[in-house]
């Protein structure tokens, strides 16, 4: 009896187990579905990137303009540019929340924005001390770092960053940061002209700090890249810690980063970068499943992982994440490291480059580039930059510092980008790079081919391997749009070609495993549409590998026949030829000798400047 209570106590014991296995078995792999089926890689990275995107940034390099319009200066007066309205109001922001103004608030506030480009009138009713909440994964509280870590400092560049912003960045590293382990805190003023960042003003308020705060100030304007030189060359911790000049560092920030570069230290290490809300300051935590790239303008880009690493994320939540670039701001990396790896490239000026430049540099000579997931700093994105470009146009400031990276390091896939940035190409004389070329040779390191296919595995670079070119049927050309506003993703059309120019949205890549590629990573893919009737509906997709992505070409025939529906790409007639009228390609039955399913493709040659 007593035996017969016992194997059914067992065998009870062992259905809840088995129970409960199944249910974390398929709750997994719920988890995995959904992941790709409630956010299908494009909406989800559109959402991102809502708030990250600076739309005149992301549309042609030349584009982006850092030099206000004339109008929405016009209101500032210098009594406003330099008065300090740091004046905290109870309990705004606190625990990380967003600030809701009255109507008549609202109104000064905008006033204000230009002079920063977020909500200055906001981050001044906020305490600089402001509590913000845990954002960390829970597997993250358990995690116990030695003892013995190195010592780092943060250094900070700023120019006319607004007091409340810099202070509170500042104070959260002073109040979040093991005292051990902090060295100094090193402020570098490149050359800002408003009062309350001068010595009287700034200085007696940071001297009141527990933590040793060095402010140094440039004599010119040297722009952040020769800034951040300056900061490193003054400091004295094992590591170097670079954080712009509007962030705030939440608990556990630190230890994740000296811990991994402590374990290998020629890992370069970047915390989650969240975001801070450039209007109501809600401290908004950052998406986990994405990782710094590039587009073919050589502009930073959040994208998501490939599929299976972001599997093995959801597995080992707490690991580092390897990321082919880093966004630039926010990173530490081993004193030492980064003196034998040639610091930054000097030659770069104001602002922009430095970020890929250096990414390239830590990949290719042997080091990694990763973001820590247990390491959450908040960033103030903004939508366009305040700054002023002394001397040359903002575009062409960029893009020396562009092609400066590319010379160096891009080995053939330069010509690749000066064939989307013609503007770059013009420059090039004027840009002497040796010294850079000198320290790559001194550095034995590897090449740009090596990087793609081993570091951006998901890259969209054309290679020996595709083909690339436009892709035309029946007259049209198969393109995509670049919307205005802050989406890049919209169906894919069909135009008239325009071969004269060479206009990035009408190239693709025909991969050799099959796919119809283009810039910002995305994939030409077929879905069935929402009615069930056996219909499928051409979509332009974040790539992530999925069987909607791939296609089976015949050259001979020149059909490219859907892997998953079977169905057969077809150009549409368009509705005015002469007024370039946008339709979408559309999928049909494979028919031969269907001329919209007869499809060319035009190749383009890139590896030269011709
Ligand atoms: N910065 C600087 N000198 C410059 C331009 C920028 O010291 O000529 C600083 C700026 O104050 C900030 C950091 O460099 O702390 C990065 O610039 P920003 O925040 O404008 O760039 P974003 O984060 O928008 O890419
Ligand atoms: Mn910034």
């Amino acid at each position: 009896m007593h035996r017969v209570v016992r194997r059914r106590r067992s065998l009870a014991y062992l259905i809840v187990c088995l129970g409960f296995f199944a249910t974390w078995c398929s709750l997994t792999l719920l988890i995995l579905y959904l992941q790709d089926s409630l956010f299908p890689p494009g909406n989800f990275q559109h959402k991102f990137e809502r708030q990250y995107d600076r739309p005149n940034f992301q549309v042609v390099v030349g584009h982006y303009n850092g030099n206000l319009p004339e109008e929405k200066k016009r209101n500032l007066t210098v009594e406003e540019l330099n008065a300090n309205g740091y004046e905290p109001r109870e309990s705004w922001g606190e625990g990380g929340d967003g600030v809701q103004l009255s109507d008549a608030e609202q109104t000064k506030a905008n006033e204000l924005f230009p002079i920063n480009q977020f909500n200055i009138y906001v981050s001044d009713g906020i305490s600089v001390n402001r509590r913000l909440p845990d954002v960390r994964k829970l597997a993250c509280h358990n995690i116990s770092y030695p003892a013995l870590l190195p010592t780092t400092s943060v250094i900070i560049v700023y120019h006319n960053e607004a007091f409340s912003t810099l202070v509170r960045t500042v104070m959260s590293v002073v109040n979040r940061s093991p005292r051990h382990l902090l060295s100094e805190v090193i402020l570098v003023d490149d050359f800002s002209d408003r009062e309350f960042l001068k010595r009287p003003v700034l200085d007696a308020v940071l001297k009141k700090l527990p933590v040793y705060v060095k402010v140094i100030r440039a004599k010119e304007r040297v722009g952040l890249i020769r800034a951040r030189l300056m900061g490193a060359q003054e400091a004295s911790g094992d590591v170097l810690t670079f954080l712009d000049s509007h962030c705030e560092c939440t608990i556990g920030w630190l230890e994740p980063l000296l811990a991994r570069i402590k374990e290998n230290r020629k890992a370069v290490v970047c915390p989650i970068i969240d975001i801070i809300n450039d209007h109501t300051f809600q401290y908004q935590k950052g998406i986990e499943l994405f990782r710094g790239g590039f587009n073919w303008n050589l502009q930073f880009r959040w994208y998501s992982m490939p599929t299976a690493m972001a599997k093995n994320h959801l597995v080992h939540l707490t690991k580092p994440i390897e990321s082919p670039t880093m966004a630039g701001g926010l990173f530490s990396i081993d004193r030492r490291y980064f003196e034998e790896l040639g610091e930054y490239d000097s030659g770069m000026n104001i602002w922009g480059g430095e970020n890929l430049e250096i990414s390239f540099r830590i990949w290719q000579c042997g080091g990694r580039v990763e973001i820590l997931p247990c390491s959450h700093v908040g960033h103030i994105f903004r939508k366009s930059s305040p700054h002023d470009f002394p001397g040359k146009s903002s575009g062409k400031i960029l893009n020396g510092n562009l092609l400066r990276a590319a010379e160096v390091w891009m080995d053939d896939w330069k010509y690749f980008f000066y064939k989307i940035a013609p503007q770059a190409l013009h420059m090039r004389r004027s840009e002497d790079v040796s010294e850079r070329v000198e320290l790559r040779k001194k550095l034995v390191c590897k090449d740009f081919g090596w990087y793609l296919q081993n570091v951006f595995v998901d890259h969209f670079l054309p290679t020996p391997v595709d083909r690339f070119g436009r892709v035309t049927a029946a007259g049209v050309c198969l393109s995509w749009q670049i919307a205005t506003g802050s989406s890049i993703r919209q169906p894919t059309t069909a135009v008239n070609c325009s071969e004269a120019a060479f206009t990035k949205t009408q190239l693709w890549l025909w991969t050799a495993d099959g796919r119809i590629r283009t810039d910002e990573h995305l994939c030409l893919s077929a879905t069935p549409t929402l009615q069930a009737d056996g219909a499928w509906t051409v979509q332009l997709k974040e790539c992530a590998g999925f069987d909607i992505e791939y296609w089976r070409f015949s050259p001979k025939i020149g059909r490219f026949e859907h892997q998953k529906s079977g169905l057969c790409l077809a150009a549409p007639e368009l509705l005015n030829a002469s007024k370039d009228e946008l339709k979408p390609p559309e999928m049909s039955s494979c028919r031969s000798r269907e001329t919209t399913q007869k499809w060319t493709l035009n190749e383009v040659e890139w590896r030269s400047t011709e």
